[in-house]
């Protein structure tokens, strides 16, 4: 609306190895879309959730990390992880495990779509016949710390380990699901279960599948048994338009969904708390890549189309919608591709690239 305040803190954390790479493209292209569509961004950038912070102070995050970051709209990450200095379990659970957790991000959001110039491994698809969401809930399910081991070092040995649903955690994440589906073309919402075999968590997820579904008559709703639907994604991608699933299923449904579109350098995710209570993060699909840090060959696109998303959930419709058209019309023109995509354009020429196609 037009009384609206269009000012967004934004943090930025840039983080380790291709990220210090990659978040300076994106910016450049935020920069560009700040300009075009006439909001302000106030952008504040943060050393900290990487190896070279850990190695002087001994953690990952400074102890008032959460007052620090609270106060933003949206957290702009580059990618965590250098494992010849900080094992890749303490520098995931030292920033962006804590940030998940204690700022609520309940929903993890990646797209699948065929993009323009981009060699996939399905085979006679085109861009805009792939075109679909992955929605993870990203909080509790197959991922509970419940459980514990019986007669350990002996021949009964027994562990066990909980799937943990609560009502408010499973609404949550298909309310979030629908509310999607509700603003696309196709209205089409696809749950993700296994409840010929999960007989108890399983079955009652397609129950509240069923009682959200009351309150969106127009949406288009089916399940599927995640091992058939992991077939579908491969042979029949242009089925899906949002796919729900609980954090085990949605995890291997979201990694499998980008890699069925090409390169893992131009996959955006967010991590999203919808109710806006605290800051959303947005980060690359990709991690820090050692191999390939510090040459500037990196692959821009998947940081600069967080940002795309970035300005989706900030309700900045038209200038997310111009960023990812840039994105995409700079892929079909083919000319500056990074070595990923077959290229040899850098990671800064990719970016203005990008950058230029949004001015146009
Ligand atoms: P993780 O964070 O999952 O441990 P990683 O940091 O070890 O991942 P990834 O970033 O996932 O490694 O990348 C795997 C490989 O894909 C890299 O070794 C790199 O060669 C390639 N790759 C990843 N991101 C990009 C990119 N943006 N551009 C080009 N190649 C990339
Ligand atoms: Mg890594």
């Amino acid at each position: 609306s037009e009384s609206q305040n269009r000012t967004y803190k934004i943090a930025v954390i840039a983080g380790d190895g291709i990220g210090k790479e990659v978040v300076p493209e994106g910016l450049k292209v935020l920069r560009r879309a700040q300009e075009k569509f006439g909001f302000t961004l106030e952008i504040e950038e943060f050393d900290f959730a990487s190896a070279e912070y850990w190695q002087g102070h001994g953690q990952m995050l400074p102890d008032d990390w959460f007052e620090l970051l609270k106060p933003f709209d949206a957290i702009y990450f580059g990618a965590v992880g250098w494992p010849s200095v900080v094992p890749d379990h303490v520098s995931l659970w030292g920033s962006l495990l804590q940030f998940r957790r204690s700022f609520d991000q309940y929903v993890n959001l990646r797209p699948v779509k065929l993009m323009p110039g981009v060699k996939s491994p399905l085979a006679d698809r085109k861009p805009g016949e792939v075109d679909f969401w992955v929605v993870r809930e990203n909080t509790e399910g197959e991922y509970s710390e419940v459980g514990g081991k019986m007669f350990e070092g002996t021949d009964r040995e027994v562990v066990i380990q909980e799937t943990v649903m609560s009502r408010t955690g499973v609404d949550r994440i298909l309310k979030f699901a629908f509310d999607l589906a509700q603003t696309r073309e196709k209205k089409h919402l696809t749950s993700a279960t296994k409840s010929n075999g999960i007989a108890i968590t399983m079955p009652y997820w397609d129950q509240r599948v069923e009682e959200m579904a009351q309150n969106y008559p127009e949406i288009d709703v089916d399940k599927f048994h995640i091992d058939i639907l992991t077939a579908n994604f491969v042979l029949h991608p242009d089925w899906f338009d949002v796919v729900v699933a609980s954090n085990l299923f949605g995890d291997i449904l979201s990694d499998l969904g980008p890699a069925c579109t090409g390169t893992i350098g131009i996959v955006p995710s967010a991590n999203i708390n919808p109710e806006r209570n605290f800051p959303s993060l947005f980060e690359p699909v990709h991690g820090s890549a050692p191999d390939i840090a510090g040459r500037g060959i990196a692959n821009p696109i998947g940081q600069i189309w967080c940002g795309s998303m970035m300005l989706d959930h900030l309700g900045e419709r038209d200038a997310a919608a111009a960023v990812l058209a840039a994105i995409e019309s700079t892929l079909a023109a083919g000319e500056y591709l990074t070595g990923d995509l077959g290229g040899t354009a850098t990671t800064a020429e990719l970016g203005t690239a990008i950058a230029e196609a949004l001015s146009r």
